[in-house]
């Protein structure tokens, strides 16, 4: 038995278990790929304070794993596929296996939203892809379009450039919403071009992409660029598949919870992107990830 289970390795999971761990419960964290989430697929994280020299998602990453390790946190991979919530004593069921914990930390995090187009899922992997640090120096040299307008799609825009021959970044809207750090520095990049009140309509090819079809919202008008991969950025889902029927969830997916990260269902917890909150970055989901840690310990010193 347990005292804190965390599902997911990202930023919020990795420091619940390192404060779970200095706190002293037996603790156990769940991941179904890599840890580190998605922080660990951006190339630079130029936001996360004490390290003003950026440094990569993955090396970040990898230093919050070895720091969770630290305190004694036992990290397993796993996809934890059912969870019985209710009563004193939470079920985990992972990979035919069941632990049993007197609390758990949800950190599940969220993941790259689809556009939705009809040859998108057949073309993911050949061309169509929602993460350039993942993906982008396959496409080293060739002409790629980055669909979207935030801070991710942004970043990705400015790594492609470094890589790509050409790069496309087509958005809904006539400016980013991306800060304006970011921005400036894509509007140094020659290789960028801007594609503004746009919309991605197909993705066309047989076998690899080939190229889109976009339409101007504005205008109607359509055209065909030709490029040898997508990069979709479009923002995420919180991914609340495994609890979405027993508990409430924001009109955008997201869980709910109080300031001290506790869900409606005693002894459960949520920290980082998957809880309804106004801010979802590295900083904001580890410090979730110690409240919520700080809160399991206080559920099970006073139960
Ligand atoms: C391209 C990109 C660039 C970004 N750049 C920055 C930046 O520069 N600065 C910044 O502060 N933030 C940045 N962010 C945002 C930041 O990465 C997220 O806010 C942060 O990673 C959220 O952490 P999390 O732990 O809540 O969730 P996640 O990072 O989403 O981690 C959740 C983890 O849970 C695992 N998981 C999910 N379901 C299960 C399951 N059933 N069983 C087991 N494991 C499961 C997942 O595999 C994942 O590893 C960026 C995000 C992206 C996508």
């Amino acid at each position: 038995m347990y005292d804190i289970i965390i599902i997911g390795g990202g930023p919020a999971g990795l420091n619940a278990a390192l404060y779970a761990g200095r706190g002293g419960m037996k603790t156990l964290l769940i991941e179904r790929m890599f840890c580190g989430g998605q922080a660990a697929t951006t190339y630079e994280i130029e936001n996360y304070i004490g390290f003003s020299e950026s440094l990569s998602g993955p090396d970040l990453m990898m230093r919050m794993e070895t720091h969770a390790k630290r305190f004694g946190a036992e990290i397993i991979n796993g996809d934890v596929t059912a969870l019985e919530l209710d009563g004193a004593v939470k079920k985990i069921h992972c990979d035919g296996k069941t632990y049993e914990s007197k609390t758990v930390i949800l950190c599940m995090g969220a993941q790259r939203r689809t556009l939705g187009l009809a040859r998108e899922d057949a073309l993911r992997g050949s061309g169509v892809s929602y993460c350039a640090t993942c993906d982008g120096a396959f496409f080293r040299g060739r002409d790629v379009a980055v669909v979207g307008g935030g801070n991710a799609a942004v970043e990705e825009a400015i790594f492609l450039s470094h890589l790509c021959a050409k790069v496309y970044l087509i958005h809904r809207r006539d400016k980013l919403r991306a800060v304006k750090s970011l921005s400036d520095k894509l509007f140094e990049e020659q290789k960028v071009q801007l594609v503004w009140d746009t919309v991605v309509t197909a993705i066309n090819g047989d076998g690899t992409v080939e190229g889109i079809t976009v339409k101007n919202v504005k205008t109607g008008q359509t055209g065909t660029i030709p490029v040898n991969a997508l990069f979709i950025c479009i923002g995420t889902d919180a991914n609340t598949d495994l609890i979405k029927d027993v508990l409430p969830l924001d009109g955008y997916g997201h869980v709910i919870t109080n300031e001290e990260m506790a869900t409606k269902i005693p002894g459960v917890f949520a920290a980082g992107d998957i809880r309804q909150k106004p801010l979802r970055q590295v900083i904001t989901a580890v410090a979730d990830g110690a409240v919520a840690a700080d809160s399991a310990i206080n559920y099970i010193l006073e139960s």
